[in-house]
């Protein structure tokens, strides 16, 4: 299937000159209809950056990012309004997303009157329906953002996105504003919706479980760039790259069905700044088997066994096999 997004080498720096911060450095990556997509990495990595690049909220340095094959970067303002019925964005704290003036209902149904989607009756009928499908009784429709818990107002949050039925959302850290307790539900919601309407997703995230359990393929960030992509069983599996093989040992597992075997990697240092990143592998100041090349040399991001994977290192080989720092856990 032809894909929904495709981001070609795309760079978003802030600033300019030696003090610029080079948030995203040459990332491509593509998302097909209805796939769940998991970005990884720390803060810092550049991740929420890159999704908000992809719903034109930032504009790029350079490279492209294509819609439905269509190059939003140099759209103007009224081009892309237009194309948000086809991507919307969940931002992490939905407090700040919502509109305190607005009803719920008018919070909801916002993109169908902007879109000029149905009329006032049908815009009625679909609210019922998105806050049936939000899991939201009818009445919060008159309510207030102020009156309803964090849970609720991300769920009034997902309602609006998907009201105008997108191709394509981005999640960018949808649950980790939301108490511990309410995390699961909404994260269970995102998948039975994804499962119903077969959205694509950019899911963006620190929480390993959540990509683990929502994610098809995985892709893993580091410092502006994208160090690993693979699908999930073989990430979690037998990850290739050693900052995943890193992040993932530092994960907590909870209940695991098998108990996995594996050691924890502690990295040393910090993430570099991202204004002045090191040269070659931007990981080599924290990578256990750096050797002198990686100083230097930039590790393409390669296919490498023959699972579809691409990783970005020096020492993994073209079968996909390389430095192990953690047992395979599964
Ligand atoms: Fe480590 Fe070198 Fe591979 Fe980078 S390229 S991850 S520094 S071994």
């Amino acid at each position: 299937a032809a894909p929904v997004l495709e981001l070609v080498d795309l760079v978003k720096h802030f600033g300019s000159g030696p003090q610029a911060v080079r948030a995203v450095d040459g990332v491509s990556l593509t998302l097909v209809p209805g796939e769940v997509l998991g970005l990884v990495g720390e803060s810092g990595s550049g991740k929420t950056t890159l999704g908000r690049c992809a719903v034109r909220l930032e504009t790029v340095t350079a490279g492209q990012v294509l819609v439905g094959g269509v190059d939003i970067g140099p759209m103007r303002r009224r081009q892309v309004r237009r194309m948000r019925r086809f991507f919307n964005i969940v931002f992490q704290d939905p407090s700040s997303s919502l509109n305190p003036r607005m009803s719920v209902a008018d919070i909801v149904t916002e993109p169908l009157r902007l879109h000029h989607i149905g009329t006032a009756a049908t815009r009625r009928d679909r609210l019922s329906e998105l806050l049936d499908q939000v899991g939201l009784r009818p009445e919060v429709g008159t309510r207030y953002p102020h009156e309803l818990s964090g849970g609720q107002r991300q769920r009034v949050s997902l309602a609006r996105a998907l009201s105008a039925g997108p191709a394509l959302l981005v999640a960018d850290e949808p649950t980790s504003a939301l108490d511990v307790s309410v995390q699961a539900s909404v994260l269970n919601l995102i998948a039975r919706l994804q499962a119903e309407l077969r959205f694509a997703c950019l899911f963006i995230t620190h929480d390993l479980a959540a990509v683990e359990f929502l994610a098809q393929r995985i892709a893993v960030m580091y410092l502006g760039r994208l160090v690993e992509v693979s699908d999930r069983a073989s990430l979690f599996a037998a990850p290739r790259h050693p900052y995943t093989q890193a992040l993932l040992s530092a994960a907590p597992i909870p209940d695991p069905p098998v108990q996995r075997k594996r050691a924890r990697i502690i990295l040393g240092g910090d993430v570099p700044s991202p204004v002045r990143p090191p040269s070659g592998c931007r990981f080599h100041t924290r990578c256990p088997v750096a050797e002198d090349r990686c100083r230097t040399d930039v590790p393409p991001l390669r296919p490498v066994g023959s699972n579809g994977s691409l990783v970005a290192c020096h020492l993994v080989s073209e079968d996909g096999t390389g430095p192990r720092l953690v047992e395979p856990s599964r």
